[in-house]
């Protein structure tokens, strides 16, 4: 196939048929799974993949990538090419229950789409996905670590994260200057701790990391005062960084139980 790799849409193509191999391995696809896969690219992983299923759906942005795809592969009926962007798709079309989402993840857009899909979650029974290593670092990031943040709560909260494998520049065309790393994401049926709002969850968490060196007393001012956070169990003095999962959880309730009141 003549495509030039198109850097908006953040093409690094898999040759590596080892690396290919070992990604199919852990998805595990089973007959019977309902798998999207979102920006299949040339094929690398939507050709094994197909092997093992009655149906797989793959959604790409590329009009001379499906162009390309339809030629190859088209021919078989299980595969379904949706010509999209998955930014802007509802997920709940492919169904309610147990989608099995995977990805070699364009880097430009690793974020919006995981944030994405976690509005899907109660559809999604779990998710793989190559990213930049260093996304997959701030994901499975655990309290009082420099890449802890924004990512790590709002996955961890729903999501059970596995950091599975590194990938290294050299296994894809053209080589990424970064390594890459495999993620499993597996969302929960609840979230981890008792969560009245996710909104204010997503204020709260933005707020607190979007100055990280400040304290929360300083960083969540406009949102929650002093006494708020000491009844919510947690010190003002401490940095967002410091914070685990569950006391985002409750500074969240607090601060939706405040606007609450105040209607
Ligand atoms: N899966 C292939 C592989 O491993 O070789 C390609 C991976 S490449 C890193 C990312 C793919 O996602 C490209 O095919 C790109 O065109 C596609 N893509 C980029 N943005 C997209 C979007 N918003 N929605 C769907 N596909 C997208």
């Amino acid at each position: 196939m003549n495509h030039r790799p198109r850097k908006r849409f953040g093409q690094n193509f898999l040759h590596d048929t080892t690396v290919i191999q070992h990604i199919i391995d852990v998805i595990h696809p089973q007959e019977q799974d309902h798998i999207i896969e979102i920006g299949p690219g040339k094929g690398a992983l939507t050709t094994p993949l197909l092997r093992h299923l009655q149906q797989l759906d793959v959604i790409e942005i590329d009009s001379d990538l499906v162009a390309a795809l339809k030629a190859s592969i088209g021919q078989d009926s299980r595969l379904i090419i949706h010509e999209a962007d998955a930014l802007k798709l509802n997920f709940e079309t492919f169904g309610h229950s147990d989608l099995r989402i995977i990805g070699n993840l364009p880097y430009n857009i690793s974020t919006p789409i995981l944030f994405h899909l976690l509005s899907y979650r109660d559809c999604i029974k779990d998710m793989l996905f190559m990213l930049q290593k260093e996304v997959v670092d701030r994901i499975c990031a655990s309290s009082g670590n420099k890449q802890y943040g924004r990512l790590s709560i709002m996955l961890q909260c729903y999501c059970d994260v596995e950091s599975l494998f590194v990938i290294t520049p050299d296994a894809f065309t053209p080589s990424p200057k970064v390594d890459s790393a495999i993620v499993k994401l597996t969302p929960l049926r609840e979230p981890r701790y008792e969560l009245s709002d996710h909104e204010s969850l997503k204020v709260i968490v933005r707020e607190a990391f979007s100055q990280r060196r400040k304290t929360i007393r300083n960083a969540l001012r406009k949102y929650l005062d002093e006494s708020s956070i000491i009844e919510s169990g947690i010190a003002p003095e401490n940095r967002a960084e410091n914070l685990e999962v569950a006391d985002f959880v409750k500074l969240a309730n607090h601060y939706h139980q405040q606007k609450i009141n105040t209607l």
